[in-house]
């Protein structure tokens, strides 16, 4: 089964990148959708996808960073005409719904470029209190004024809410253009959840068909994480052509590549 990775992160560490791609040959992870969110979450920026992504072109999918509020759609329609495929947010200015940052979602549906967004709390180097970062403004319902906004844009609720888990599935439900990813650290919010059952959840018929398989981890957590969601996906009964949709299809339909 083809497996793409829709949710990474080049850290800027010695080697990473060449740890990251020999590690997804190794466990036949095809290719990721990779970003770099700057110093403050200890990753590189957008230049340093723009050459990874030149240098492994068949193996990494370029996703741009925005932070809203600090960018304009004059740089996604510029990533765009850079190769970058997808646009990844987190810790905008303002909340993700503010009718000032409708001309980005806008401008990523006009190029079909899909959006990860990060929801829930999140950990960046030293809590960073100057930079006055909210998880209110990153709520999955923030997200709905959006989907219905642009029903031919497609977006993805990273971590299924992280603690809002409740929301973002609720919100796949009901939005066919919003889906899921269920990344994270092992021993985070997917801890919790499994512990619990993330039918619990996701619990309609065919509430799977709206997930998209990503890690988001530091290359050597990516088999376990891999693994974890290849036996939750067993347990839970999740048939071959399902299986197939969240290892690759839906990013790929995404991305309007096959
Ligand atoms: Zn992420």
């Amino acid at each position: 089964m083809r497996i793409i990775d829709a949710h990474t992160h080049l850290f800027d560490y010695p080697n990473y990148l060449e740890n990251l791609i020999k590690t997804n040959d190794e466990y036949g992870i095809e290719k990721c959708c990779i970003s770099g969110l700057g110093k403050l979450f200890m990753c590189v920026d957008n230049e340093g996808i723009k050459a990874a992504i030149n240098n492994y072109p068949n193996k990494l999918i370029g996703a741009f960073y925005i932070r809203p509020g600090e960018n304009e759609p004059k740089d996604i329609k510029n990533a765009h005409e850079e190769g970058f495929k997808m646009v990844k947010v987190t810790i905008p200015r303002k909340p993700y719904d503010d009718p000032s940052f409708f001309p980005l979602w806008e401008l990523a549906q006009e190029l079909k470029m899909p959006i990860l967004f990060h929801t829930g709390v999140v950990t960046t180097l030293n809590n960073a209190p100057e930079e006055r970062i909210s998880s209110w403004f990153m709520h999955p319902m923030r997200i709905e004024p959006i989907a219905n906004a642009f029903p031919d844009l497609n977006m993805i609720i990273a971590h299924l809410g992280v603690h809002w888990n409740e929301d973002a599935a609720e919100l796949i439900r009901m939005k066919p253009n919003v889906y899921a990813d269920l990344s994270g650290a092992p021993t985070g919010w997917r801890a919790r959840a499994d512990n619990i059952g993330m039918t619990h959840w996701l619990w309609w018929s065919g509430a799977f068909k709206k997930i998209v398989f990503g890690t988001d981890v530091i290359f050597n957590q990516i088999p376990q994480i891999l693994a974890e969601d290849k036996a939750r996906l067993d347990k839970f009964n999740i048939d071959q052509k399902n299986q197939e949709l969240i290892f690759s299809k839906n990013i790929l339909k995404m991305l309007g590549e096959r």
